[in-house]
């Protein structure tokens, strides 16, 4: 079965809800049993298996896992409240006082915050490393690491990690490897493939494609998956029934939206190229990218999140305000993955610790992330002219 055929069909039961197509919402925290014997059976049921209380689980909720699982690959997926519950979690339920985590340098910046915060606070030492260290991670285990997390591409500068090479020496020294696979969405890199043993997304992004809900998915495989259960369960982590709902809708077009951001991303990309302010275009996809090579040998499509860097000239906060007032169809705001296109200026220095940023030899202006809608591309690239064209005149 194809990827398009898993998104239509997989998590689909029609005949346990009266033929329904989808399986209808669940609002619901009590579940009723109708007799002793049915109450005292489902205390031996495990959490997160069968339906005993609402947030341990609905019909609702399962279909949307197995419908993530069918394209993520692994053992079993869990829904979690949002993206960065589904960072956190997994991480909670890996590590404990005493132990230490190698977290990628360029991870969403939610996600620094928590290890610098929280896992700090409960006594786990994190040291962040080169996305680019490849094999060369062996370095930097010690007898104590326990996990060991990729974000590939990462967040802001888009560097592709060598994700099997990275897992490689993980697994030798005993470590668990977690990968934050929002930006490639479940289509695009295929996780549990090259080495990794749990998988997040952030089903607000992509999966959801529409900017109306918040919701996480981590799926396991096989062996990690008992630790990760009991950590879901012990946090009371549930998706809610309506994000459930929209992230299913979302879940079954995401194969048709998919191809036509990557195609768009490209298009925006190659253009923003060739404009005189513009000195970088960060995007693994396109071939210059230093990152171009393993995300051609390892993602099978695109998302159209990049980056771009202005020339210095250009870099100043008029400059800035002239080309991001009055666009017409870019929007500025966080988040991404829906059918809109955004624009924000971004400060990739301030969140790194263990490589410098800007790299040497690389430009050193003011850096904008771009997400490419469903928009017409013509229409997207005629807004961005004129809004660099108001910044040139600055
Ligand atoms: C947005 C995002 C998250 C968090 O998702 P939320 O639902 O907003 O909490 C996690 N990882 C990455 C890479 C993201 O872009």
């Amino acid at each position: 079965m194809k990827d398009a055929t898993r998104a239509v069909t997989a998590g689909r039961n029609p005949g346990a809800h009266s033929g329904a197509v989808n399986p209808p919402v669940y609002h619901c925290s009590t579940i009723l049993f109708p007799t002793f014997d049915a109450l005292k059976a489902s205390r031996q049921i495990t959490s997160g298996d069968g339906v005993t209380y609402g947030v341990h689980g609905t019909p609702g909720t399962y279909a949307c896992e197995e419908a993530i699982r069918a394209l993520e690959g692994g053992f079993r997926t869990r829904l979690c409240n949002s993206g960065l519950q589904a960072v956190t979690m997994p991480l909670l339920a890996c590590l404990s006082a005493g132990d230490h985590l190698l977290m990628v340098d360029t991870a969403y910046g939610p996600t620094r915050t928590f290890c610098d915060g929280m896992l700090r606070r409960l006594g786990v030492e994190t040291t962040y490393y080169d996305p680019l260290v490849g094999g060369g991670i062996r370095e930097l285990i010690r007898p104590n690491t326990r996990v060991v997390f990729l974000e590939s591409p990462g967040s802001w500068t888009f560097e592709v990690q060598d994700v099997p090479a990275i897992a490689e020496e993980a697994h030798k020294a005993g470590a668990i490897v977690m990968m934050d696979n929002t930006w490639a969405s479940p289509l695009y890199f295929k996780p549990f493939e090259h080495g990794v043993d749990v998988s997040i997304q952030a089903i607000t992004k992509y999966i959801g494609g529409h900017s109306d809900l918040v919701m996480g998915a981590v799926t396991s495989n096989e062996t990690v998956y008992p630790k990760v259960r009991q950590g879901w369960q012990e946090l009371g982590l549930c998706g809610s029934p309506d994000d459930v709902f929209l992230a299913m809708r979302g879940l079954r077009s995401l194969h048709v939206r998919m191809p036509r951001h990557w195609e768009a991303g490209l298009k925006v990309g190659h253009w923003l190229m060739e404009r005189p302010e513009i000195a970088e275009v960060m995007h693994p996809a396109m071939e210059h990218d230093p990152g171009h090579a393993l995300w051609k040998r390892d993602f099978l499509g695109a998302a159209s999140l990049f980056a771009f860097t202005l020339h210095e000239e250009f870099s100043t906060e008029a400059h800035l305000a002239a080309l991001l007032d009055n666009l017409e169809h870019f929007g500025m705001g966080f988040s991404w993955g829906g059918y809109e296109s955004l624009l924000i200026p971004i400060y990739p220095s301030r969140l790194r610790t263990a490589t410098p940023w800007p790299k040497q030899g690389r430009p050193k202006g003011q850096s904008l992330r771009i997400h490419i809608g469903l928009e017409d591309t013509g229409d997207l690239i005629d807004d961005l002219a004129a809004g660099l064209d108001r910044m040139r005149r600055v």
